[in-house]
């Protein structure tokens, strides 16, 4: 039996959490982490075309430096194209999303799990902050996304399951919680429960941590959730929300659930209730079909919006989806061109948020990451700073004054 170990991970929060949760019961159960390992484990992704060029590529690297060890991929590649996958030099298994956890009891030869309904997972190789899954997979079959096929039907952990975890992560001394899922907002639906009723029972704790929301769906963000977080110490003034398309012909296409007016209404709400808040947009450049006046009228909508900053993807392909079979793909230098002015918007919004809140004394949780003799850290309202490096101040919140140069924009 192997009992020596590496796992590499690629893509989201979701892979890392488990990655995490996967090394940790290895090391219970006696393995050891190596460089010169007999099992190596990648975590793949295959969001994009180029998040599966990642996985091949460090596979094969990883094989060629360690070419007797048995390779185990996992993940969103593995769920869709395993047959591909066991053809690669070295590789010995696959485990896609829903039984990713079997790679456990199969590096110790003990039988696999058939319960696959959701298996819970934080990160912990950050003091700092750790990413708790607490939900899986999605039902929404947007046309241009595989996550929904790789990752299966929505599922979710139960409260008191979150809440475990959570005392678990207090207890490892970590500041900060993200909560995070495939469909955060669609938490607890299948189970009569809700996202904002495990927020509820989050601020009735008290814990001493700092919360954050990742990636919610503008549709599923309630005005309750958006008013709990409005009087809440512990659920920091941050939303990362989905746009993808600020032309309603395309969210059609895409199969959103939304329009951008109510995109607008939610961050209009938000603006009300929480004048600080950081919010981060996600954004599609070049989706089959969008022509010249629908992008131009997109940016002027984005223009007016008041978000602090966006993630931009240029959309690539992704066979099997029914956007891939689209007639009138965008051509690739008119994706660029877009994604680029896409990118110097959101660039202008992040300095114009980052200096809005200059003169402000701000919580700010300081990471371990040394750059120089520089550390970093984020405020409450997710605005990067940097300080001089002082291993006391590591992991601990302090009270910092904004400042134009301490502000940290990469
Ligand atoms: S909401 Fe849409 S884009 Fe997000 S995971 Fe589900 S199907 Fe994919």
């Amino acid at each position: 039996m192997s009992k020596t170990f590496s796992i590499h991970t690629l893509g989201c929060k979701l892979n890392f959490s488990e990655s995490s949760e996967i090394a940790r019961r290895l090391q219970e159960r006696g393995f050891a982490l190596s460089e010169q390992p007999e099992t190596i484990i990648v975590n793949s992704c295959a969001v994009t075309a180029t998040a599966e060029k990642k996985v091949r590529n460090l596979t094969s690297h990883l094989h060629k430096l360690s070419p007797d060890a048995q390779i185990v991929v996992l993940g969103c590649y593995a769920a869709l194209r395993s047959e591909e996958i066991l053809r690669w030099p070295g590789v010995a298994a696959t485990f896609g999303n829903e039984d990713k956890m079997n790679v456990v009891p199969f590096l110790c030869g003990e039988p696999l799990s058939t319960n696959l309904r959701f298996s819970a997972a934080f990160s912990s190789n950050d003091r700092t902050r750790s990413f708790l899954k607490i939900q899986d997979g999605c039902d929404y079959h947007c046309t241009y996304c595989t996550v929904w096929k790789a990752r299966g039907e929505s599922r979710s952990d139960s409260i008191p399951n979150v809440l475990e975890q959570i005392d678990r992560i207090v207890g490892m001394g970590i500041k900060e919680v993200n909560l995070t899922g495939v469909n955060l907002g669609d938490f607890g639906r299948k189970d009569g429960s809700s996202f904002y009723e495990l927020l509820r029972a989050i601020e009735e704790r008290h814990y001493p941590l700092r919360f954050r929301i990742s990636s919610i769906e503008p549709n599923l963000l309630t005005d309750e959730i958006i008013a709990l977080a409005a009087q809440s110490k512990v659920i920091m003034p941050h939303f990362h929300i989905p746009l993808q398309s600020a032309c309603n012909r395309v969210l059609g296409e895409m199969h959103r659930r939304y329009t951008r007016e109510l995109y607008a209404e939610k961050v209009h709400r938000i603006r009300q209730m929480i004048p600080d808040a950081c919010i981060a947009m996600d954004i599609i450049a070049g989706f089959p079909g969008e022509t010249d006046a629908e992008f131009a009228d997109g940016l002027q909508f984005l223009e007016d919006l008041d978000i602090s900053y966006c993630h931009v993807f240029t959309y690539s392909k992704r066979p099997g989806t029914p956007a891939a079979a689209m007639p009138q793909q965008v051509p690739p230098p008119v994706k660029r061109e877009r994604t680029n002015q896409l990118l110097e918007l959101s660039e202008r919004k992040k300095i114009a948020f980052y200096r809005q809140h200059i003169g402000e004394k701000r919580p700010v949780l300081i990471e371990s990451e040394k750059k120089g003799n520089l550390m970093f850290g984020f405020t409450d309202n997710y605005i990067k700073l940097q300080i001089p490096y002082d291993i006391s101040k590591e992991n601990s919140i302090q009270i910092i004054e904004i400042q134009e140069d301490n502000l940290s924009y990469k």
